[in-house]
């Protein structure tokens, strides 16, 4: 039945997991601990996160758990084979750092693997969608940030940066797996936690993401906001470079998601005298308001945006296709 292939499914991912992290105390596994300390991994880390090195080898894990008694077919549909055009089945991760992905139930359920050298792509190949793992409806740690019974969580792009978090022992940290945030990630965070802080990448991708994921959460009517990991390239660096009190002040100034793109669209335009500005600024703005079902907080944001730009809330009302309820 359809439940014990799951079951077997998330066997055969537990060993896997094992398999890669029981490589790091061997001979073959030099290149992933040299990496991991490059990178400040320690033993602790890897072991909390049974993070792994999958051997330079067509069958490494393959022959493991076939003399474990497990059947090619099985291993492959369980996201951890290849097969080629003959039908020839081979080991999917080779060379790279493991990553292990759980569900919130802690089931081991696939894999992020991240390459060692530069020259090697793509930079993390992750399982592909099976019966128990797919990308859009699962989150990187959810299961140990569930446990944190924090009320907020904060949502970083990649496995490395949960990892950092986590080990300045801030436990209330997910990613996405390898895509933009979804419908169903958002309805996952928004059982577990009431606020989601957007703790994305200083780059321009990771601005737009930010952009995505606050239309998104708003539709599900969950409260969003916004840090900025200034002075570093995501929150991996910025752990290193400035340390975690530097990072829980950046947590206490995390503004509203509103208030956050108020800002940012404000310093690319000049508001105080160009009119053409001016209109562009409230317009960038509008889609995000339209999103706002609260009448109270839309018209705190309409009266601070009416300021900024120096306009009328009616005005902002009217583009917005909505008449301001009428004060007392
Ligand atoms: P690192 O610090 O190891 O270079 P990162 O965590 O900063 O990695 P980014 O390049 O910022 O990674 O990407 C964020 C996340 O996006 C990754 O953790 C991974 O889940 C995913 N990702 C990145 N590149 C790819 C890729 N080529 N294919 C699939 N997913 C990817
Ligand atoms: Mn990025
Ligand atoms: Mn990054
Ligand atoms: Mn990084």
């Amino acid at each position: 039945a359809i439940r014990d292939k799951k079951e077997l499914y998330f066997e055969l991912n537990k060993k896997a997991a094992l398999f890669y992290y029981g490589m790091l105390s061997k001979k073959e596994g030099a290149p992933a601990v040299a990496y991991f300390k490059e990178r400040q991994l320690d033993g602790r880390c890897a072991k909390f996160y049974t993070l792994g090195y999958s051997p330079n080898s067509r069958t490494a894990l393959l022959d493991y758990l076939k003399g474990e008694g497990y059947k090619e077919e099985d291993i492959f549909a369980a996201g951890l084979a290849s097969k080629n055009d003959s039908g020839a089945y081979f080991d999917r991760f080779r060379n790279r750092i493991m990553f292990p992905i759980f569900n919130a139930n802690d089931k081991a359920i696939g894999f992020g693997a991240r390459r060692i050298t530069e020259d090697v792509n793509p930079k993390y190949l992750n399982t592909a969608d099976t019966l128990i793992y797919n990308k859009s409806k699962n989150l990187y740690s959810l299961n140990v940030a569930r446990r944190s019974k924090c009320g907020e969580v904060i949502l970083v792009e990649g496995y490395m940066d949960v990892i950092s978090v986590v080990k300045h022992g801030i436990a209330n940290v997910v990613a996405t797996l390898g895509t933009a945030l979804t419908s169903d990630q958002a309805k996952l965070l928004k059982r577990y936690f009431n606020e989601i802080i957007i703790c994305y990448d200083s780059d321009d991708a990771g601005l737009e993401a930010k952009k995505r994921a606050i239309m998104l959460l708003r539709d599900f009517d969950i409260k969003v906001s916004v840090m900025t990991v200034e002075g570093a390239k995501d929150t991996d660096e910025f752990l290193k470079k400035y340390g975690q009190d530097r990072f829980l002040a950046l947590i206490n100034k995390r503004k509203s998601d509103l208030l956050y793109l108020m800002d940012i669209f404000g310093a690319k335009y000049e508001l105080q005298i160009n009119v053409e500005d001016r209109i562009r600024y409230v317009s960038d703005l509008l889609p995000y308001l339209a999103k706002v079902k609260n009448d109270v907080e839309l018209d705190i944001y309409v009266e601070e945006i009416a300021r900024r730009a120096k306009t009328g809330a009616q005005a902002i009302y009217a583009q917005l296709g909505k008449t301001r309820v009428v004060k007392g």
